[in-house]
């Protein structure tokens, strides 16, 4: 941290607040230029406020951080190497990290029943994905809309895993349900609304199950890397972000605006693997394939796509959602990409259980 003072600050204002940091714990290291002294601030910065520093005294012209705000989450954590979040599914482990193969995470915006969701789960694990999304519990905007069947549909998640050997992810609201669903899910996902829900942040951090974060619709990167940092502070090291677009000022044509230069952005910044979810990202189905392929381009560690096997009847998320057939074709060309650039197994999926 740098504490620059004024313009011909006194010398005692100066001694004064260098004692008051070295009482603090730190060791303040002075540099006096021509008309300007600075003060840096060498220790453990992390929980000080540089407004609250600036209050010290008058003779304060500006504190500027230095180091970033989040700590585990940042890529200096990790000397620079990428960190792979290593989920267990029925058919065997999956890595999730810069250097391993796209991971394909397909299913319907909610479960509805147990034929739709087991049927979804078998055509997506065929075409190629890893993970079976769908909602139990549903973040919705109106009270009246169909909030998720809760409980009875996580059964039906464990089935559908049962039956297609895919690995489960479903999102969690609420900090009492945490445990329940961490018996069904593989992942916990924490939906863009609750990105800064800091006691479900704190929960899930609190346990096992990997975490994939999803970007508020309003957070900026540093929000939502120090929104990871309460998972990874929490100790649950296992943390994937994902984005899926945020408001800008022109939602006529598309849902939300779907922020792909996250992608060379968060490599530079942190470890931490990083999905696109384009079906949240542009809100209409026919936009996915192109963001799709846009960001295995640009370097996505795994993308989350919208499948269900009548769209016009979706309960939730209809006009954004893939057939399984264009699902299918999708990765067909996703594929193309991906091996262009060294991201794309083609082992071949484990026989069916
Ligand atoms: C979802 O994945 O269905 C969902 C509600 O996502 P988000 O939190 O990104 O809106
Ligand atoms: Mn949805």
């Amino acid at each position: 941290m740098i504490v620059v003072m004024k313009v011909n600050a006194p010398q005692a204002e100066i001694d004064r607040i260098s004692q008051e940091f070295k009482e603090w714990g730190l060791t303040p290291e002075k540099i006096e230029g021509k008309h300007k002294t600075i003060i840096g601030l060498v220790g453990d910065t992390a929980s000080l406020d540089p407004l609250q520093i600036q209050e010290i005294s008058h003779w304060i012209e500006q504190v500027l951080r230095v180091e970033k705000p989040y700590k585990r989450a940042s890529l200096d954590f990790r000397h620079g190497e990428p960190s792979e979040v290593v989920v267990t599914t029925p058919d065997g482990p999956v890595t999730f990290g810069r250097k391993h193969p796209l991971v394909a995470i397909a299913g319907p915006c909610s479960v509805e029943n147990e034929a739709m969701i087991v049927e979804t789960a078998k055509r997506v694990r065929a075409a190629g994905a890893r993970f079976l999304r769908g909602g139990a519990y549903k973040p919705r905007t109106s009270p009246y809309s169909f909030q998720g069947h809760g409980e009875s549909a996580l059964n039906l998640l464990a089935a559908a895993r049962e039956a297609s050997g895919l690995g489960i992810i479903t999102e969690v609201m609420d900090t009492a349900d945490v445990e329940k669903i961490a018996e069904v899910a593989d992942i916990l996902q924490v939906g863009a609304r609750n990105m800064q829900n800091f006691a479900l942040l704190k929960k899930v951090g609190a346990q096992d199950k990997p975490v994939f974060l999803k970007r508020g619709m309003s957070a900026t990167i540093d929000e939502w890397l120090m929104a990871a940092e309460y998972i990874l502070a929490a100790g649950n090291s296992n943390v994937i972000l994902c984005e899926r677009g945020i408001r800008s000022f022109d939602r006529k044509y598309t849902r939300n605006t779907l922020d792909l230069s996250v992608l060379p952005v968060l490599q530079n910044l942190t470890h931490l693997p990083i999905a696109i979810d384009p079906s949240h990202g542009t809100g209409w189905s026919e936009y996915v394939p192109a963001m799709a392929k846009a960001a295995i381009a640009a370097g996505a560690d795994a993308l989350m796509i919208e499948v269900h096997p009548n769209p016009a009847k979706a309960l939730s998320d209809g006009p954004q959602s893939l057939t399984p057939e264009e699902y299918e074709d999708l990765v067909a060309e996703l594929s193309v990409i991906a091996k262009a650039i060294g991201r794309w197994s083609d082992a071949p999926a484990p026989a069916m259980v």
